[in-house]
């Protein structure tokens, strides 16, 4: 795992032993010695992790963790604080400042390499759903993703925990910020992990008979909990099995006695990290739904049309079920352009797919095939009432003129129409393409503005 680790500690000794340790484990390293030096590195060059001091002259390690935060160009980067203080009240302070994570110096060795790598994990997952989100420049995502940040909606909680005094402490911890759930059978957790929506998922490892790393593997193998969180409860001196669970995929861990105050934030930390992903995987949703959308008038387009109508072809021969599909091209639409410029023409272009839109039913497919030209699919349709939908276009785009926003013209416009269907016999979507094509070809040869339907 290559990833870029910033040290900031204005005693040198300190940074050096980090330093030391992490080259050890390739990490590429670089190293400020006050919050100044770090943030300028924020701004000019990437960083994985940030491993930051608390107690540091000029600009403490809280204010350094909130600058970072509270900007959106760093506020992804993984903030593990190192302090020599193990209060409580510090973590607290650390985790709202937005601290992702903690360690006590001495650092021991084992939890450092863990955290880190856990870290970096996830640090590079969001990476490469943010490039995939930007690489489609879907606008605005960064707005969208603020706005999941700061989205304060009750989120759902599934505790398991095998004792009933913990659970109610636990429960009551966090009865503010969520809804919980709360199982003491790990096995049937597992279902209702899988069944239900949780933002979160708590695992106390107090069973009697039942290993809890196993049970947060499970968790992170089965496809419906896989992105969830899990957050374990571990008894002091168990660094082991932290370090284990961490290797599992575990994204964090509490020492008992639990701290009500602390579990609070790193269920927050938690929850909020994980509305950031799903928003990120939503993106990544939606260019897929770009790469499909023709970006002028909305309407699927080609790459769309091809594959879903050789579905929906197959589809009809294999049901026994007629399909019909139609092509309209505009007339002398390059008059438009030539007349009133390509804005016009655009705006025309938007008009006359809304039309489409609004003129054909729920279950029919309107695609632009690509410049001035529409397809529309009609499944379990025949030949007649695909003749009278055709007509019913034609007669939507040549009844009322086209009001052009620019200079308040108004250009009556008219298209041609070719239909076909599956009725005719054609063996293959393409072909069905073919001879709806063709039919058009013959309105525009006839004189344009007319419907005609495909040869049987
Ligand atoms: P016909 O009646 O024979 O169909 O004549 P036509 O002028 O409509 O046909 P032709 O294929 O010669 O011209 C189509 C024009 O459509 C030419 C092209 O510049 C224009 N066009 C294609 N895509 C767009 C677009 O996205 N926006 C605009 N404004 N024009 C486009
Ligand atoms: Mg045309
Ligand atoms: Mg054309």
């Amino acid at each position: 795992m290559t990833a870029r680790i910033l040290v900031v500690d204005d005693i040198p000794a300190n940074v050096k032993l980090l330093e030391a340790r992490l080259l050890a484990e390739y990490f590429d390293v670089l190293t400020a010695e006050n919050g100044y030096e770090c943030l300028d590195i924020c701004s000019k060059v990437s960083v994985d992790v940030i491993l930051l001091d608390i107690m540091m002259p000029g600009m403490d390690g809280f204010e350094v963790c909130e600058k970072l935060k509270s900007n959106p160009k760093t506020a992804h980067i993984p903030v593990v604080m190192v302090t020599a203080l193990d209060q409580p009240a510090d973590r607290v302070r650390g985790l709202r400042a937005g601290a992702d994570d903690f360690l006590t110096k001495p650092v021991n060795d084992m939890q450092l390499m863990a955290r880190v790598k856990s870290l970096v994990r996830l640090k590079m997952l969001s990476d490469e759903l943010k490039l995939r989100a930007e690489t489609a420049r879907s606008i605005g995502l960064e707005d969208h993703l603020a706005r999941a940040a700061q989205a304060e909606e009750v989120a759902s909680i599934l505790l398991v925990d095998g004792r009933a005094n913990s659970q109610e402490r636990i429960a009551r911890a966090l009865r503010p910020i969520a809804d919980i759930t709360a199982m003491n059978d790990p096995q049937a957790a597992i279902f209702e992990a899988a069944e239900g929506h949780f933002d979160l998922i708590i695992v106390n490892s107090n069973f009697d008979d039942y290993d809890a790393l196993r049970l947060c593997s499970q968790l992170r193998s089965l496809e419906r909990s896989r992105f969830i969180p899990v957050l374990l409860v571990v008894d002091q001196g168990g660094e082991s099995m932290v370090v284990r669970a961490l290797e599992l995929g575990v994204n964090d861990y509490i020492l008992r006695p639990v701290d009500p105050n602390e579990l609070l934030v790193r269920c927050l930390t938690q929850l909020k990290r994980k509305r950031y992903n799903d928003r990120l995987r939503d993106s990544v949703q939606q260019t897929i739904e770009l790469a499909v959308t023709d970006g002028l008038t909305g309407l699927n387009n080609r790459r769309y049309l091809d594959k879903h109508l050789k579905l929906l072809f197959d589809r009809a021969i294999a049901r026994g079920r007629p399909l019909s599909i139609c092509i309209t091209d505009i007339d002398r639409f390059k008059s438009v352009n030539d007349t009133y410029g390509h804005d016009a023409g655009d705006e025309v272009l938007k008009e006359f797919a809304a039309r489409i839109r609004s003129t054909v039913r729920g279950a029919d497919l309107a695609c632009r095939f690509g410049g001035e030209e529409f397809v529309v699919i009609m499944p379990d349709t025949l030949p007649d009432t695909a003749a009278a939908i055709a007509e019913r276009l034609r007669h939507v785009v040549e009844s009322q003129p086209f009001q052009l926003r620019q200079n308040g013209t108004a250009l009556t416009i008219t298209a041609s129409l070719g239909f076909s269907s599956t009725i005719g016999g054609a063996e293959s979507a393409e072909q069905l393409l073919k001879q709806a094509d063709r039919a058009l070809y013959e309105a525009k040869h006839g004189g344009r503005n007319r419907v005609v339907a495909a040869a049987a």
